[in-house]
């Protein structure tokens, strides 16, 4: 084979685990594959972040990753840390939910908010009567007539009532997406549901058999439902780095602006490296950056790509804050707490990182961590850093009656930072990567912004899109 060069757009986990994948073929077929990855920022890992200070190990991004996903696990173990796998002391914590600004606990035994416990279901103070009534109609309704897509919204609204929905499963699954519920595609986000409403008739009863068969601790290879590692998620960007480093060009500081097809089915990519324009000549293109920038680096040549430019993203932020355990005035007993939209409140979950991951703090020390910001409630990210503080701190005292004084704080901005997925998602980028494979072929598409956001699923995009650009070259 006559020397290729593949190209790697960001060098987010989807990028980095492409990368991983074309170097362990690299080493099949020798010093005739090149790749380089060209990422924007400074360092590499995207939304994947950890600070680590003083004996804390504090996410800035992601905190976990589902075990039950084989992609995550299978990079873990490839990459030889398998043993700083950390489960969560979720199992048999309670969860809460706020409730006309109270914390309530989270029924057990649900299926993302769907009842899968009667004696949990029916004791919830959650839902009023009428709600609970409403939602047993689920068992009686038949299935709903799709053709296409429909929102996930619409869909569990008409089978469990808008209570259920509001109260419950919009914090949890919303919370995922950052995003509204009666906008997010039911195809692109959990199809699953339609797949239990087709298999049971209905989604109460298929998450009860679900639940029977569902992994537990034992089952799950001794894995929790969420886990992490030990020194932070980080340190699978930095275990890639360093298995990648001397064989992969990883260039950071490396803006990709402009992307040209050349003769022979190649192109030319100009890049902003650490303040030089420099072009790379690459036979095949894996761009994971955003869509707003994929749009933008495509359409010149595919016009279709323009329509990437449509989706939609959210911008969050992580609010960390760190207290001596003795000053605490509450017991953190639990995992952390979900707050439903209709509280209008400024946080919008949190967790009480030090009792779900006690690993990441030490003994004598308490840690916190605050969402701000989802789809349609992004106003207070306007703020200030300290009116931001401000605000989740008044939460935070109001809902769980914590008022001590927290001796350090960190926020964390992640502007345009969640896509969502909106009805009719999956046809829209169809379109799109239908239009590159005829027109533009050996130019790829992956990452959070197309399919998945989940870290595993990010892992197993980068890998199958690596595949494909592989395969794209051995045929040139
Ligand atoms: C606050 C937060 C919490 C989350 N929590 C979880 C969680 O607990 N579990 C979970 O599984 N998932 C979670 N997610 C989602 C998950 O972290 C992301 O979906 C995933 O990390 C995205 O990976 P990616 O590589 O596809 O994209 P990114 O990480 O966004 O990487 C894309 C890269 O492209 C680079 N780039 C952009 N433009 C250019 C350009 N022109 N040239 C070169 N490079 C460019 C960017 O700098 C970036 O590094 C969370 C996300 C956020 C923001």
């Amino acid at each position: 084979m006559k020397p290729r060069h593949i190209v790697i757009i960001g060098g987010g986990i989807t990028g980095l685990s492409a990368a991983h994948t074309l170097y362990q073929r690299m080493r099949e077929l020798g010093p005739e594959l090149q790749i380089t990855v060209l990422e924007r920022e400074n360092q590499l890992g995207g939304k994947i972040r950890t600070h680590r200070e003083g004996g804390f190990v504090m996410e800035e991004g992601p905190d976990s990753l589902l075990a039950r996903k084989p992609a995550g696990v299978r990079l873990i173990e490839q990459l030889g840390v398998t043993s700083e796998i950390v489960n969560s002391r979720e199992e048999g914590m309670k969860t809460y939910i706020v409730h006309n600004g109270r914390l309530q606990t989270l029924p057990a035994r649900t299926n993302m908010g769907i009842p899968a416990h009667w004696p949990s279901f029916f004791d919830t103070p959650l839902l009023s009567s009428a709600g609970k009534l409403r939602a047993l109609l689920d068992l009686v309704l038949p299935p709903m007539e799709i053709t296409g897509d429909v929102s996930i919204g619409a869909f569990l609204r008409r089978r469990l009532g808008d209570e259920l929905v509001d109260h419950l499963i919009e914090p949890l699954l919303g919370g995922i997406y950052a995003g509204r519920l009666d906008d997010l595609s039911l195809l692109s986000t959990y199809p699953q549901f339609r797949q239990l409403e087709q298999k049971y008739g209905s989604l109460i009863r298929g998450s009860m058999r679900q639940r029977q068969a569902a992994p537990t601790l034992t089952s799950n290879h001794g894995r929790s439902v969420f886990i992490t590692l030990k020194n932070g998620l980080q340190t699978l960007v930095e275990r890639l780095h360093d298995e990648l480093h001397p064989h992969i060009s990883l260039l950071t500081q490396a803006e990709v602006t402009r992307i040209e097809p050349t003769e022979g089915g190649a192109y030319r990519i100009a890049a902003n490296v650490a303040g030089e324009v420099r072009t790379f000549a690459a036979d095949a293109i894996i761009c994971t950056a955003p869509a707003q920038v994929a749009a933008t680096l495509l359409s010149p040549i595919v016009k279709e790509a323009q329509a990437l430019a449509d989706i939609p993203y959210v911008s969050t932020a992580v609010v960390l804050l760190g207290y001596q355990r003795a000053q605490l005035n509450v017991d953190l007993d639990g995992a952390g707490f979900l707050v439903p939209r209709k509280e209008g409140r400024t946080i919008t979950a949190c967790t009480w990182t030090s009792s779900k991951w006690p690993h990441t703090t030490p003994e004598d020390q308490a840690l916190v961590r605050c969402y701000v910001g989802r789809a349609g409630q992004q106003e207070a990210l306007a703020l200030p850093d300290d009116e931001l503080l401000q605000r989740v701190m008044r939460d935070l005292a109001d809902i769980t009656g914590l008022t001590a004084r927290p001796w350090f704080t960190r926020v964390v901005r992640w502007n345009a930072a969640m896509p969502q997925f909106l009805v009719h998602h999956q046809e829209k980028l169809a379109s799109v990567t239908e239009a590159l494979a005829t027109h533009a072929p050996g130019l790829f598409l992956a990452g959070a912004g197309y399919h998945a956001v989940g870290i595993p699923d990010c892992i197993a995009n980068g890998e199958k899109t690596a595949e494909a650009a592989l395969a794209h070259i051995q045929s040139l």
